[in-house]
């Protein structure tokens, strides 16, 4: 019997899977798929993921493996730089395709201690008081007392629990591959340029990177809506498009991979029934506009894990797995709301060109541009926490302490009290608390002489100074006192 079986090896899966390691629970990765698929539909990791992986003691690694880039331009494609001075200690985009993302997290996932059974999918499911049973393809099953589906778009895991999935089904179909091209680099661009005027949804450019060298990613709108989405389209399908938007089809030839994608928007009713949870594209789907759907699964999954293990391990407050789907679920329904709007802005009709000429002028306005930069990349995420303090709910950036820096000290996973009096105490929860004194740290407009507590994934749960005011507010978070 394991703590958690996760069905699906995606990103979500494994992000949650080291998550919960952390914290000593079991965990079974299931995934359907004997090899990870080579394509790469995530180009690179936003603000607030970089954030967490640094917030684990990962980003080193996809530093190494990443490129950084200036951030902005990623609303609607609307080519405006990223005003300055975010709140953030990581103000850039990190490229890296999706399959080394996949892998470096696989790899911080199994290293922690999680067991990954690959080629083998999650059929069905029962649960009871207990557990999950959950039903493999090979005619075998395995018990855990949760099961979490990250199983992606078309979610087994969602079906089987019986969770609906409201929404709009996809009406634009998007071809993209990797690909080798015939015609000159010069060619390419000057054609691309012409086409992208009328087109957003178009685009050939070079792809970077080991093993690369010569290939092009190629994107280009379908003929239609496919009813079979498992369908992989031809190399043909692909010249026979590239030529009615562009007039050549550049030659195309020798693929990596092809694929398409549609702009399917649905979210899922609920994130729990009982002992089963939704993370990822499981729980919601969108347009990839943006950049976010890989981003949100991240931060799904870095919600979703110490609540879980805290649950495993008995200590959680009644409630607290719960908060989830509270939490998360709004998060995935702006960004829903935002691909959606942004769709719109992207297409070639006259009403909606005049409508990104005028949020474009409006961008100018640094407030919009700053509010637009922070949804994208989701430092603005604010939880529901209730009334207080500008920062209660939101992520604290990265600080300088005394003694190193914020996020490194809080790769543990625990919560803690970042305490700027002195004389405040986590007594009673020491071990599930660090307790931090650093009388000169700064913490935006969190007044002097005060402290904050902030939860496992970095949000502020607390702003104050007053012990028996901290006392009170600690169980619904961290429990009952030892
Ligand atoms: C063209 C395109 C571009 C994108 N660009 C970006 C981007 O730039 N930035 C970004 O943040 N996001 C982007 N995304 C979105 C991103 O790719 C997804 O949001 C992300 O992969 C979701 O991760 P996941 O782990 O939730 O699901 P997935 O990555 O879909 O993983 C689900 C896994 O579950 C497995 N599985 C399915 N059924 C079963 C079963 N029954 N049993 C066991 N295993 C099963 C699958 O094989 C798969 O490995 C893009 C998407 C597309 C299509």
């Amino acid at each position: 019997m394991y703590d958690v079986v996760i069905a699906g090896g995606g990103p979500t899966a494994m992000m949650l899977a080291g998550e919960l390691r952390l914290h000593g629970v079991t965990v079974l990765v299931v995934e359907k798929e004997e090899a990870p698929p080579p394509n790469v539909r995530s180009l690179g990791l936003h603000v607030r993921s970089i954030e967490v992986m640094d917030q684990r003691g990962l980003l080193e690694r996809f530093l190494e493996n990443g490129r950084p880039h200036l951030l902005g331009g990623f609303f609607a494609a609307i080519p405006k730089p990223a005003p300055e001075g975010l709140d953030t200690a990581h103000g850039y985009v990190l490229g890296i395709p999706q399959p080394l993302t996949d892998r470096l997290l696989t790899e911080h996932a199994v290293a922690a201690g999680a067991e990954v059974r690959r080629g083998c999918a999650v059929t069905g499911l029962a649960q009871d008081d207990d557990g999950v049973t959950v039903e493999l393809g090979d005619d075998t099953s395995v018990r855990g007392s949760w099961l979490v589906g990250c199983d992606g778009g078309r979610s087994t895991v969602r079906g089987l629990a019986g969770i609906a999935f409201p929404g709009e089904p996809s009406r634009v179909d998007t071809l993209l591959g990797e690909m080798r091209v015939t015609a000159d680099p010069e060619t390419v661009v000057a054609v691309v340029t012409e086409v992208r005027r009328r087109e957003l949804r178009f685009g050939l450019g070079p792809v970077t990177g080991p093993g690369a060298d010569g290939l092009y990613r190629v994107v280009v709108p379908a003929a239609g809506v496919t009813e079979d989405r498992t369908a992989t389209p031809t190399i043909d399908d692909f010249r026979s498009r590239l030529t009615a938007y562009a007039g050549t089809d550049f030659g195309v030839h020798s693929p990596r991979w092809l694929s398409r994608f549609g702009d399917a928007t649905r979210q899922a009713q609920h994130y729990r029934v009982g002992r089963v949870l939704l993370a990822g594209d499981a729980a919601h789907v969108h347009p990839p506009m943006g950049g976010q759907g890989l981003n949100l699964g991240i931060q799904d999954a870095f919600n979703l894990g110490w609540k879980l293990a805290a649950t495993v391990a008995g200590w959680a407050p009644g409630g607290l797995l719960d908060t989830y789907e509270t939490e998360r679920h709004p998060v995935a329904a702006a960004v829903l709301d935002n691909t959606r709007a942004q769709l719109v802005l992207m297409t070639d009709e006259p009403g909606p060109r005049a409508v990104r000429r005028l949020l474009a002028e409006v961008m100018d306005f640094e407030e919009v541009n700053r509010y637009l930069v922070e949804k994208i990349t989701a430092i603005n995420v604010r939880y529901d926490l209730g009334d207080g303090h500008r920062l209660l709910g939101r992520r604290l950036r990265d600080v300088a302490l005394e003694e190193g820096r914020l996020y490194e000290r809080m790769r543990s996973g625990r919560g803690m009290l970042l305490d700027r009096t002195g004389r405040l105490s986590v007594a009673g929860w020491e071990d599930r608390v660090d307790h931090v004194v650093d009388p000169l740290v700064g913490m935006g407009d969190v007044p002097d002489g005060a402290a904050v507590l902030l939860r496992p994934d970095g949000h502020v749960a607390w702003v104050g100074e007053d012990q028996r005011d901290l006392t009170e507010r600690m169980p619904a978070w961290f429990g009952a006192a030892a």
